[in-house]
């Protein structure tokens, strides 16, 4: 492993510091936060358009697309400087992450050239916004299970059924969704995957309330929705493929242990300056064992993220230790925001980063895979034990038992 920049890597650096520094706000101060998205604040939104924009119009946006989608062909590694820098500067939250980090590759792979030359540079622009329609009430980890139909009517395919969490539905132009298209072939076999334009008649976007008040997520239902033919992307009943380079890049997109909100160095600023007893608690054996055990995490955490980058960097794919990543990461951070409400004592029922992060903990526990399926997939493919007993696998899917 090599933790230093090659000299191209740190030329970049500096061009990509530059620009930063030339056109963002300001760089991020000691201690200071990224705001948080305000996912149902239209100008919050119009803001983060805004800077998209700016970005794509510097060659800034998607550096690692193709130059014929606004991209500059940009390698792994360099993706992985410019989002550094960027961490370190005062931007609008980016709520472009489902559209570009997973959805944009999916059409890239899967999509036609009709849909690639519409949809892909107004997506890396952030003219038009994208929300990614796959979990239902009962098809989340086992997504394969979805039920939301779509029946071929003439040119037209007509959609019908529930999805939920879709975040930022309320603001997206566009969505990709996988649906059921034959019931009588086993469950992953029978999913088509289409484009849907978010303002089609029949559409019901309805806000879910999160325990932190905010609503940033959503459930859609579909009454008779009307998809064009031409915005299926790959073939009738292949849609699992596609959905598999959407899940793909969503775990590169959330592993890489790259989450927002406050971090050790926080926890450790904030024992310093709360006292137990008298005196700064940082000096309590108890609260230093505790301290000790979260550094040891995050060290752990920072190592392991550095060895996929040096992957990344030589050229090669990461493997499943992106999924070690966000398991621990997530864990850690639920640990030490649920640690520094205790530090905070009474103060800790105050609004701040730390009750921010406390109550987005679970979710960020849920999505992009949960704890178990994480670990699924770490023991089948890091420890190499014998995978689950999967007893639907070759049934057909109307033929697999349900409560409906
Ligand atoms: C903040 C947030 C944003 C989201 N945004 C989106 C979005 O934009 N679009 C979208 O489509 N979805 C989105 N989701 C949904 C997310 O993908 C699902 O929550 C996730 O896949 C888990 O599915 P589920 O909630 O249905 O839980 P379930 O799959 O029902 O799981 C329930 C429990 O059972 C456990 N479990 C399930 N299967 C197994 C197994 N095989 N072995 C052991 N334990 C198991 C799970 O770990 C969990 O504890 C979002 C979720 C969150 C929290």
């Amino acid at each position: 492993m090599d933790f230093n920049d090659t000299p191209e890597e740190a030329a970049f650096r500096t061009e990509a510091r530059d620009w930063l520094e030339a056109n963002a706000e300001r760089p991020l101060r000691p201690g200071e936060s990224k705001p948080l998205p305000e996912p149902r604040n239209p100008a919050a939104v119009q803001a983060a358009q805004v800077w998209q924009a700016h970005k794509a119009d510097a060659g800034w946006a998607c550096i690692t697309w193709p130059e014929e989608y606004g991209g500059r062909g940009a390698g792994a590694i360099e993706n992985v400087v410019w989002n550094q820098e960027e961490a370190r500067f005062l931007t609008p939250p980016n709520i472009f992450v489902i559209g570009q980090g997973m959805l944009g590759p999916t059409i890239m792979a899967h999509g036609s050239d009709a849909q690639k030359q519409r949809h892909l540079r107004p997506l890396l622009r952030g003219d038009e916004i994208w929300c990614q329609l796959f979990s239902e009430p009962s098809a989340g980890s086992d997504l394969a299970g979805l039920r939301t139909g779509a029946v071929r009517d003439g040119d037209d395919w007509l959609l019908n059924g529930q999805k939920i969490w879709t975040s930022g539905a309320h603001y997206s132009r566009w969505g990709m969704i996988v649906t059921r298209t034959d019931a009588t072939v086993a469950k992953h076999a029978g999913i088509t995957y289409f484009i849907v334009d978010m303002q089609s008649p029949g559409i019901e976007i309805r806000p879910i309330k999160q325990i932190n008040g905010a609503s940033a997520f959503n459930e859609v239902f579909f009454s008779d929705v009307r998809v064009p033919d031409e915005n299926r992307v790959g073939e009738v009943n292949d849609g699992w493929r596609g959905a598999i380079t959407t899940l793909m890049n969503e775990r590169a997109a959330l592993g890489g242990g790259a989450a927002g909100g406050p971090s050790f160095r926080d926890l450790l600023r904030l024992a310093a300056d709360t006292e137990i007893d008298g005196r700064p608690a940082l000096e309590d054996a108890q609260v230093r064992q505790r301290l000790a055990d979260f550094y040891v995490r995050q060290k752990g955490i920072e190592y392991t993220r550095y060895r996929s980058l040096t992957a990344i960097s030589r050229g090669t794919t990461p493997g499943p230790e992106n999924s070690l990543g966000k398991l621990v990461g997530a864990r850690t951070r639920q640990q030490m925001a649920s640690f520094a409400l205790d530090l905070l004592g009474p103060a800790g029922l105050e609004q701040g980063p730390w009750q921010t992060a406390y109550l987005a903990a679970p979710g960020a526990r849920a999505a992009g895979g949960t704890d178990e399926i994480l670990r699924n997939i770490i023991a089948e493919r890091i420890l190499r034990l014998p995978p689950e007993s999967r007893l639907d696998k070759d049934v057909a899917f109307k033929d697999i038992p349900s409560g409906s």
